[in-house]
């Protein structure tokens, strides 16, 4: 089972970012702030770690840094409210592998875990198989995050693709609107919103009227 380190001061978040990885099946390990993040890395193996740059005692980069004095080089993906391109630049030259600026969507954060994960462990052809979801004549690639519709290439603002997304990873289930914000909007939505609807008549749109079925009083589901 993998370990996955979470660096994360702010509760809310960090217990979100749990939930769902062990659900997938992670085991998780939480640190609040920088020492305790590089005591913890020293002491137990992990596989990929997520770091939060804003913390207190000591910030991300420098718990980075030390992380990679330390010779520690499993993947690091930075996470953090902070969209400064310095921030961005200093994060990837200190030796993280990816950056997501908050707020994102638990879908996109799992594909990110999942590409650095797989890059890890070998980077033959089954990892390239996997990184594309196909469905009738359909297929998602999530490295360039386009959708290929027979010969036709489409190009999805990243809500609506990562949506497209959830979808194709559930084929055939009914996805209630519950589940649907948890996994696309995550903790940034506001719950008396009918995002989710706007969102499957957007993806109707493009993707063709009759691929998301309206399942009445529990939710939505991919039929194609
Ligand atoms: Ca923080």
């Amino acid at each position: 089972m993998k370990q996955i380190l979470i660096v994360e001061d702010e509760a809310r978040i960090a217990a979100f970012i749990e939930k769902g990885l062990k659900a997938k099946g992670y085991n998780t390990t939480v640190a609040e702030d920088g020492e305790s993040a590089i005591a913890l890395a020293l002491s137990v193996s992990f596989d990929l770690a997520l770091l939060d740059l804003g913390l207190p005692e000591k910030d991300g980069l420098s718990v980075l840094e030390e992380l990679r004095g330390q010779g520690l080089n499993f993947p690091v993906i930075i996470l953090t409210a902070r969209d400064d391109v310095m921030d961005k630049v200093a994060g990837l030259k200190g030796g993280a592998d990816d950056y997501m600026t908050k707020p994102f969507s638990f879908a996109e954060l799992l594909a990110r875990i999942e590409v650095r994960l797989r890059n890890t462990v070998n980077n033959t052809t089954p990892t390239q198989a996997k990184m594309q979801l196909q469905r009738g004549n359909m297929t998602l690639d999530l490295r360039t995050r386009k959708i290929h519709i027979g010969g036709r290439i489409l190009e999805l603002p990243a809500r609506e693709f990562t949506m497209a997304e959830v979808f194709f990873r559930h084929p055939d289930q009914v996805m209630t609107r519950q589940q649907l914000l948890d996994l696309v909007w995550g903790y940034d939505y506001d719950p008396g919103s009918n995002i989710v609807d706007v969102y499957v008549g957007y993806l109707r749109k493009k993707l063709g009227n009759k691929c998301i079925e309206t399942v009445r009083g529990m939710g939505y589901r991919l039929k194609i």
